[in-house]
């Protein structure tokens, strides 16, 4: 997907993981598979190691550091007395369809929005080919399943609605903004588990992959000083922050600032967007959008400024 501005790219998921995981055991890491880890080892107040189970057997691995990445509400975080719990409003719920035999244009990304299709959130429509496509929705605060929303929603769709499932992927995103404290003496928070993920698109792989590839810089730091103290860690958020902090808070903006306007001041801004965009914008239609909308609404557009 090529914009004016940016590139980005529709993943076959599992693939991606697993290309992942041959790349980290090719470059030399002992990759374990189905281990799940239950427990860290915490001498003199820093975190020493993990205790794993894998096929019912219980063992410990000792290390100088840990990397927390145990997705949302991580509880390897919680266990080295990190806060990592976000709010029930501030958690959307997902589904996904992956959908094939429907009409979508491959180089084009859908986006629905309003109180009908997806009350908190959105929902989207990502192509991987001129039939093929992620479909899903993301909610918040709702009184029916993601699953109900999406179903009504592709029904609602004449492009999609004689399209056939052929996966189905549903999940939390947090959408709070980052958790206060990413880092520990031994530890460190990386991706959903330290809420990096996107507050207004819950976008979390790109931020979860840079804040990865910033941990591992900052922990062969660590290593060469052989210092893993929780002062020695503070670089790891700091660098995060410098990354992507800024680009975060103002996505949490934004988003505080969409939960307060109506379908149809939603409405409103789109066509303003739109008629910008394009180029085609008569400043006596714009002045006459910004006449019509509320001051929140208008307060709102110049907070993007
Ligand atoms: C339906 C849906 C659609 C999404 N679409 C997009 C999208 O289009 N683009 C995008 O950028 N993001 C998307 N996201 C968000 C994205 O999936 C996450 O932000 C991203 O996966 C975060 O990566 P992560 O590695 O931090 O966490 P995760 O991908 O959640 O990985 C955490 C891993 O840790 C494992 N784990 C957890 N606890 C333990 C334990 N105790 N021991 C061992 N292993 C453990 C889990 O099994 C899991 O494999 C979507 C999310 C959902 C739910």
């Amino acid at each position: 997907m090529t914009g004016e501005e940016y590139t980005g790219y529709v993943l076959e998921r599992r693939l991606f993981d697993k290309y992942l995981a041959i790349y980290a055991a090719e470059a030399g890491a002992e990759v374990r598979t189905r281990t799940y880890a239950y427990d860290l080892l915490i001498k003199d107040n820093a975190v020493k190691g993990v205790f794993l189970k894998q096929f019912g057997k219980k063992f410990l691995v000792e290390c100088k550091a840990v990397v927390g990445a145990d997705g949302i509400e991580s509880k390897i975080g919680r266990m080295a007395g990190l806060n990592t719990r976000t709010k029930l409003s501030q958690m959307t719920s997902n589904a996904q369809f992956e959908m094939v035999g429907i009409d979508v244009h491959e180089d084009i990304m859908e986006f629905y929005f309003g109180r009908e299709v997806a009350p908190g959130g959105y929902a989207w429509v990502f192509p991987k080919g001129n039939d093929i496509a992620n479909v899903g929705l993301g909610i918040r605060n709702a009184n029916k399943p993601a699953l109900e929303y999406l179903k009504n929603f592709i029904n609602s769709k004449e492009h999609l609605r004689k399209g056939r499932v052929t996966g189905v992927v549903v999940g939390g995103v947090p959408v709070q903004g980052p958790v206060e404290k990413t880092y520990s003496n031994g530890i460190v928070l990386v991706g959903d588990a330290a809420r990096h993920v996107d507050p207004l698109t819950g976008g979390g792989i790109y931020n979860a992959m840079r804040c990865g590839i910033i941990a591992g810089e900052v922990l062969i730091e660590a290593l060469e000083r052989d210092d893993f103290s929780e002062e020695s860690l503070a670089e790891y958020e700091r660098r995060w922050k410098q990354a992507i902090g800024n680009a975060l808070m103002r996505s949490l903006r934004v988003k505080e600032g969409l939960e307060k306007l109506n379908d149809e001041q939603l409405n409103q801004i789109a066509k303003l967007l739109s008629e910008l965009k394009f180029g085609s914008v008569d400043l006596k239609d714009v002045t006459k959008i910004f006449e019509e909308l509320p001051p929140d609404v208008i307060e709102f557009l110049q907070g993007l400024l």
